[in-house]
């Protein structure tokens, strides 16, 4: 690591300073140096992803339509509100159950953005959607279920590969993440001096 600067971080058990040195933060460690302590610290990953990576990406993942017909559907960077109006990112069919369709216009929100930290690209659902003209989030008529489990109004939560997301209770989609690789990654690694507020 070149360019490291030694720095003080408050120990997490007893609050005390403590230095850290280039051989610590490459280590990932450090043991509390104040007596009748010795807790150890750990430090966060020297380095994170430049999120100007998402530029080059071909795509950003799918939606899959569990039934039939099995419709994919492809997300953008950033916030897809999904639903039967024009006006949603991911425009779903109305699919139609004994003469009824339970999607609502503007049904949920899944939000895609990068995690500098992993490198990879983070899933996060809500219930409801911004009308388009007044920019107030309108909830859906028949909730919005995360594998099996009814999401909360305001409530955000991380999809995982796979995870399955069901509208109006009754039509399922399941999310397929777009995988960064790993080569295209090591290239867009930026080392960093020692962040203490990101110790953990
Ligand atoms: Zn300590």
């Amino acid at each position: 690591m070149s360019g490291f600067k030694t720095t003080l971080i408050d120990c997490q058990k007893c609050g005390r300073r403590i230095m850290v040195r280039a051989a610590d933060a490459e280590r990932g460690s450090i043991a509390c140096s104040h007596v009748g302590c010795g807790a150890i610290n750990r430090l966060q990953m020297p380095f994170h992803y430049d999120e100007n990576i998402v530029k080059g990406l071909p795509g950003f993942g799918l939606l899959t339509y569990m039934g039939n017909p099995n419709t994919t559907y492809s997300l953008r960077f950033g916030n897809n509100s999904i639903g039967t109006a024009d006006s949603c990112a991911v425009q779903v069919d109305r699919f139609v159950h004994n003469g009824r369709c339970f999607i609502s216009r503007r049904h949920c929100t899944l939000t895609v953005t990068f995690d500098k930290w992993t490198g990879q690209l983070r899933y996060q659902l809500q219930d409801g959607a911004p009308d388009s003209l007044s920019q107030m989030i309108q909830y859906s008529l028949n909730g919005t279920l995360l594998d099996g489990t009814r999401l909360q109004k305001t409530e955000m939560i991380d999809v995982c590969n796979g995870g399955i997301i069901t509208l109006g209770g009754l039509d399922r989609f399941q999310l397929t993440h777009y995988s960064i690789a790993p080569a295209m990654l090591d290239t867009y690694k930026v080392e960093l001096d020692f962040n203490p507020d990101r110790t953990q």
